[in-house]
């Protein structure tokens, strides 16, 4: 007969209001970093818009058109949407 399943530390070692309160600073620090790296992006992204009547992006073609126009999506819009071979991989612990 097999033995019932039996964790080493009971569940209720762990408090979880104590086991919150560690962790929740690196938590909280950690939402605030992603949330500020969104932002960012949203604002790259409410630049680089596509001109609805050259197809171009607005932002890299402003100043030049129409001598210099930058077909929508620019190489900064490509280098959000598509995956870099740089990106970091998720390393084993
Ligand atoms: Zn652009």
């Amino acid at each position: 007969m097999t033995q019932p399943y039996r964790p080493r530390r009971p569940y209720t070692d762990v408090n979880p209001r104590a086991y919150r309160a560690q962790y929740q600073p690196q938590i909280d620090a950690a939402t605030a970093r992603a949330e500020q790296a969104e932002a960012a992006i949203e604002r790259v992204r409410a630049l680089h818009t596509r001109s609805p009547n050259t197809g171009d992006c607005n932002h890299c073609s402003e100043r030049d058109y129409p001598d210099y126009a930058v077909p929508h999506p620019c190489p900064t819009i490509r280098a959000l949407d598509e995956p870099q071979p740089n990106d970091q991989k998720d390393e084993p612990r």
